[in-house]
């Protein structure tokens, strides 16, 4: 096992994993930008490094400055988080350049998954089910006319590079493909520096259900069921649940089974999701594999027992998986709310500011998994997700009320969060009923497209 392991980001997440070093006896140290020498993180790791000026390029997303610190701090791992440089191949590819062991997959399988049309290809080829899409990137408007006349619109144009649910445009009809098909081009290039863009076929009320797994270097791979992610805002996910309200038994096991094969068919290694969208007859099918531990794992946690980051760091120290298949179990519901430092009544507006009082809720079945706390900063540069309310009852219903008891007892003085918008959606008749897909913001909340 590691006796020392970077944790390379910041927020909740480097707290998370700092919380599973500890439990294994790993020392930490982690990075912090010149806006973050006070954060939470930082005081919780044993040591940290001062990587570079606050905006994220600098910070980060610096990649000598962070292998520098792993150096000088001689730690043997590192830790990316998610997010920042968690899916970057070159920085995966410069971590075992320096020795320092990647806590993730390889660096040539992050490469393959982080090129989405690649990615759809080699999992059609693997028997997975993929949305009906061109076979590879078009580059050139007329390709793109004719694949959108085969699959019949709308469609849905994406960049191949792309994440985070930029880049996502749907295409109603053929005369508004020139437009949309040179602006998400450019939009690709200037948000990922790559210009490539694919075609699928939009559904048009699809749910989204991912299937978190694990792979160990032994040959081992696990599915850890499912979460509904279908709760978005601008195609990013706000609340997520397992298990999903219309996932059967069966569904279940043929969803596990495509992952499983998924990971198999690009050898995968460490946490991963493999993400798909659901139709109303349940029919499901592949958009991406996430390379990386998500925002959302927590739910898995609380549903299964199992502590992926845990996991994570066992893997990639050469460990094999602690459980196999047949000794995983879903017991209960778990609901996440992500608690963004942002204004829903003005467009989901970031309200960066200081935390006067932070005051978390008690009791069994909840779980916070925070990055900050009473006087802590939160600054205007990056993602403004501070805190993530996790909670765990027998069922959907009991789960429901117990977040909205956790919620009503969160107190976040000083900044603007989305805490009563949670409580809206946890309120809406048919949230309770279990009847969502990724328009329900819009449909149901009254949100409109653009915010
Ligand atoms: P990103 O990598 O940017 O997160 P994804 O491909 O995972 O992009 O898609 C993000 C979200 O966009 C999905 O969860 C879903 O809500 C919506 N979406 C993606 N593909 C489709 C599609 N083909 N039809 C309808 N909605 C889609």
């Amino acid at each position: 096992m590691f006796n020392k392991i970077l944790v390379a980001n910041r927020g909740e997440i480097a707290c998370r994993v700092i919380q599973a070093c500890r439990e294994l006896k790993i020392k930490t140290a982690t990075i912090y930008s010149e806006a973050d020498r006070e954060s939470l993180h930082v005081a919780l790791a044993d040591e940290a490094v001062c990587v570079g000026p606050a905006p994220n390029k600098d910070s980060y997303l610096n990649v000598a400055n962070i292998i520098s610190a792993a150096v000088i701090t001689e730690a043997q791992a590192i830790h990316p988080g998610y997010g920042n440089l968690s899916e970057n191949p070159d920085f995966a590819e410069a971590c075992e350049a320096c020795n320092i062991t990647f806590i993730g997959p390889p660096a040539d399988v992050i490469a393959q998954m982080g090129d989405k049309a690649k990615a759809r290809r080699i999992m059609r080829e693997a028997g997975v089910p993929v949305v009906p899409g061109s076979a590879n990137g078009v580059t050139d408007l007329t390709a793109a006319r004719q694949i959108a006349d085969q699959l019949g619109y709308p469609v849905m144009i994406k960049a191949s590079a792309g994440g985070g649910g930029r880049g996502i445009r749907v295409i109603h009809n053929a005369e508004q493909m020139r437009e949309a098909f040179e602006q998400a081009q450019a939009e690709a290039n200037s948000s990922f520096g790559d210009g490539e863009v694919y075609l699928e076929k939009y559904l048009e009320e699809p749910r989204h259900v991912e299937v978190q797994i694990l792979a160990d270097n032994h040959g081992n791979i696990v599915h850890l069921g499912e979460r509904e992610c279908s709760i978005q805002y601008r195609h990013q996910k706000l609340l997520e649940e397992s298990p999903s309200a219309v996932v059967s038994g069966s569904v279940r096991r043929r969803l596990g089974e495509a992952a499983v094969k998924a990971a198999e068919a690009v050898g995968y290694r460490n946490a991963g999701t493999v993400e798909f969208l659901l139709d109303e007859r349940r029919r499901f099918y592949f958009i991406e594999m996430n390379t990386r531990i998500q925002v959302e794992h927590p739910v898995t946690e609380m549903l299964t027992g199992v502590d992926i980051v845990r996991e994570q760091i066992q893997i990639a120290a050469g460990e094999p998986l602690s459980c196999e298949q047949g000794q995983i179990w879903f017991n209960g519901h778990a609901l996440e709310c992500r608690i963004l430092a942002a204004d829903p009544d003005r467009g989901f507006a970031p309200s960066p500011g200081t935390i006067s009082r932070w005051q978390t809720p008690v009791g069994p079945g909840v779980r916070i998994d925070s990055g900050v706390t009473t006087d802590s900063v939160v600054p205007s540069h990056y993602d403004p997700m501070i805190a993530k309310v996790i909670c765990w009852d027998q069922t959907r219903q009991k789960t429901i009320a117990r977040m909205e008891g956790a919620l009503q007892s969160l107190v976040v003085e000083g900044i603007r969060t989305n805490i009563p918008y949670h409580l809206r959606i946890l309120g809406n008749a048919y949230f309770r009923q279990g009847d969502i897909d990724t328009h329900f913001l819009e449909r149901r909340m009254g949100l409109s497209e653009g915010g």
